[in-house]
Formats: C-alpha cells, sequence, structure tokens
C-alpha cells in the first residue's frame, strides 16, 4: 500500500511516504536551532514551529515520492506519545488532509513507529554497520534511545503485541548527553559534541556511576533507566574541579560520561535478550548515532549471539518515513482505519499501536 505519514511529536516536522517496505519519500523540517539558546526543545516554540513547517513539508514529500496526493491507499499519523502542542499539529493536518482526499487514517504510536523505520529500504539506504537491510526478523527487543524517550521494548508483533520491558525513571539519555554538554560549555544538541570530545579522552579516567544497577535496584529496575544521578554526578565532579582551581579535563570527562552512559544501555538490553531468549536488538533513536554506543552494543551483542540492528541514521531519528512504515504494515494487515474522534495522546503506552480503531 502508499501510505503517506506524518510526525510532529518533537522538534522534526516530519513527513515520509512508502509503498509498503520501499522508502519513497522523507521529508524533514527541524526547529532543533530555535532551541539551541535554550539548552533543550521549548513545547511552544516547537508547535509554532510544526504549523509554518507541516505545509511544505508534505509538498516537499509528495515532490520527492513523485506520487500525486489522490494515490495514496491511507495516511498515519503519531498519535503520541510526545509534547501535547506539537502532537495537535500534526494529528490535525492529518485529518484534514484525510477528509479532503477521502482517504483512510491511522492514528499509531511514535515508539513502534521507531521499529517500523528498520522495515525500510530503498535506494541509498545503508544500515549502519553493514548487515541486512529491511528483514526484520520478529520476536526482536528495541532500544529506543532518544532526547524524549528510553524504552526497552519486546517486540513480537509490529501491528499487534509490543511490550514495555523498561524505560527511564528519569532523564532521557539524550537528554543527560545535552545536559552535561552544556555544563562543558559545548553547544546544543550537545551529544554529537559529546561523542566527538570523548574520542580523544580516556573512558576509564573517571568511574561515574551506573544507574540501576545494583542488585537491590535489579530487582525491581531490572530494565529501567536513571541518568539524573549521573548527570548529578558529572556536575558535582567538574564543581570540585573548578573549585580546586584546577583545569577540567573535558575529554576525559566527555569519555568517561559516554562510557557509563553506553554501558548501561547496552548492558540491560543484551541482559533483556538473553533473559527472554530473543536472539535479536534494535536500536533506534538519535542517540543510537552515539560512535561508543554502537561499538558496545557490537562487542556485547556478538560476544552474546545476538544480532544487532542499527537502521540508518536518518530514520533513527524522528521521522514521517517510520510512521507511514507502520501506518502501511497496518493496512496489510487489515486494521481497520482510526476513526477521526482521537487526539493528541503525550503519555500513550506503548502497548497500543493504534488508537480508536473503527468498529
Ligand atoms: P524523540 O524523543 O521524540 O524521539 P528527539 O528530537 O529528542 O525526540 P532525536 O531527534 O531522535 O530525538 O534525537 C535527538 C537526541 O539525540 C539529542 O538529545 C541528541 O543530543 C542525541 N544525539 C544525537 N547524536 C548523538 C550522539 N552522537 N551521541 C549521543 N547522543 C546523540
Ligand atoms: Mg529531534
Ligand atoms: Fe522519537
Amino acid at each position: 500500500p502508499l501510505v503517506l505519514g506524518i510526525e510532529t511529536s518533537c522538534d522534526e516536522t516530519g513527513v515520509g511516504i512508502v509503498r509498503g517496505r520501499t522508502l519513497l519519500a522523507n521529508a524533514v523540517a527541524s526547529s532543533m536551532d530555535e532551541h539551541a539558546r535554550f539548552g533543550g526543545v521549548v513545547p511552544e516554540v516547537a508547535a509554532r514551529a510544526h504549523v509554518e513547517a507541516i505545509g511544505p513539508t508534505i509538498e516537499r514529500a509528495v515532490a520527492e515520492a513523485g506520487i500525486s496526493l489522490d494515490e495514496l491507499d491511507a495516511i498515519a499519523v503519531t498519535s503520541g506519545p510526545g509534547l501535547a502542542g506539537a502532537l495537535m499539529v500534526g494529528v490535525a493536518a492529518a485529518k484534514s488532509l484525510a477528509l479532503a482526499l477521502g482517504k483512510p487514517l491511522y492514528a499509531v504510536n511514535h515508539l513502534v513507529g521507531h521499529v517500523g523505520a528498520d522495515l525500510l529500504q530503498g535506494d541509498g539506504l545503508r544500515p549502519v554497520g553493514g548487515g541486512e537491510i529491511g528483514a526484520l526478523e520478529l520476536p526482536t527487543v528495541a532500544l529506543l534511545v532518544s532526547g524524549g524517550h528510553t524504552s526497552l521494548l519486546l517486540v513480537r508483533d509490529l501491528v499487534g503485541e509490543v511490550e514495555l520491558l523498561g524505560e527511564t525513571i528519569d532523564d532521557a539519555a539524550g537528554e543527560a548527553f545535552d545536559k552535561v554538554a552544556r555544563l562543558l560549555g559545548l553547544p546544543y544538541p550537545g551529544g554529537p559534541h559529546i561523542d566527538r570530545v570523548a574520542a580523544e579522552g580516556d573512558p576509564n579516567a573517571i568511574r561515574f556511576p551506573r544507574g540501576l544497577t545494583k542488585p537491590a535496584d535489579l530487582e525491581r529496575h531490572r530494565y529501567d533507566f536513571s541518568f539524573s544521578g549521573l548527570k548529578t554526578s558529572v556536575a558535582r565532579w567538574v564543581e570540585r574541579t573548578r573549585d580546586a582551581g584546577d583545569e577540567v579535563p573535558v575529554a576525559d570527562v566527555a569519555a568517561s560520561f559516554r562510557e557509563a552512559v553506553a554501558d548501561v544501555l547496552t548492558a540491560k538490553a543484551i541482559a533483556a535478550c538473553r533473559d527472554l531468549g530473543v536472539p535479536r536488538l534494535l536500536l533506534g533513536g538519535g542517540v543510537a548515532a552515539n560512535a561508543r554506543v554502537r561499538a558496545l552494543a557490537a562487542e556485547r551483542a556478538e560476544a552474546a549471539g545476538v544480532i544487532l540492528r542499527v537502521p540508518p541514521l536518518s530514520l533513527c531519528t524522528d521521522n514521517g518515513a517510520m510512521i507511514a512504515s507502520l501506518g502501511a504494515q497496518l493496512v496489510a494487515a487489515g486494521h481497520a482505519p482510526s476513526t477521526l474522534d482521537f487526539g493528541a495522546d503525550s503519555t500513550l503506552p506503548v502497548t497500543e499501536v493504534q488508537v480508536a480503531v473503527a468498529g
């Protein structure tokens, strides 16, 4: 099926068009730059940027795909989770488009969309670190790490059975990168800068805490994450060093911090694969771009006999193609479309792959 997907849950206005598993267009406009001076995504700013970008981004995707809108079989849109005001813009646009064109509309879950991204194949799409593309096998464990979420999922059926194994109990991993970058005087978004600086540092210079990895924590939070203690620990360390009149060894701090994040993320994800007997791990989200997260995931996956998949980075960060891909799977599986009475749901649970299913 030919499906157009709309994504506006955070700071990316994404419109993608797919035919089944084939990617035809993936147009993305980001308001990242507008948030830079605040050091994080400002919800009102993001929502207003979506209003301005949604029309042109739809036009760009349609032109890129070389289709006309009446050829579409369906439209898909992110209903949640995400920023309420931002989500509402995409939901309104998708409803208007579906009504005007008389097309079925599928309101879907953003997190499950991240997994759907891994189905796509197309010209120039290369998975990070090689390997097959578009041949995602299920069940799989999925680790989704970005500025807004840090979630470990068990996906048995993309259009049906998705289970939340664990998630962050405080900051998201990307958020931790952004906050630590800020206190090291690095620009926003911090992830790529920490990654770059860390390459010159010693990852064992400072032993920063690994959240929720003590035996007592593991009992209740085996697959959960916590990064706010780590962030505070880095802040204290930097403060103490400055107070002592010493220069902060930025590269060592960045490398040691990055190591702590990569260690916890990959250890818990691989533990889930082992515990559940699921030998597949999928990475998604902006933090999947992190060189150390990818390297350690590859190393530990290989040691555990787990097949690791990392989609191309353009499909790891928020985009409309992943939403179109999930929509196409729902259409192909014969699922009924959503009724138009759904809204934005900022806390939509991952178990709800589609909302407002007709009938
Ligand atoms: P959502 O949470 O809804 O997916 P988002 O906009 O926060 O939204 P992305 O756009 O997928 O998510 O990712 C952005 C985040 O990824 C930022 O926090 C950024 O610092 C982080 N990031 C990007 N590249 C790297 C990297 N190389 N290392 C670590 N973090 C990175
Ligand atoms: Mg983003
Ligand atoms: Fe996301």
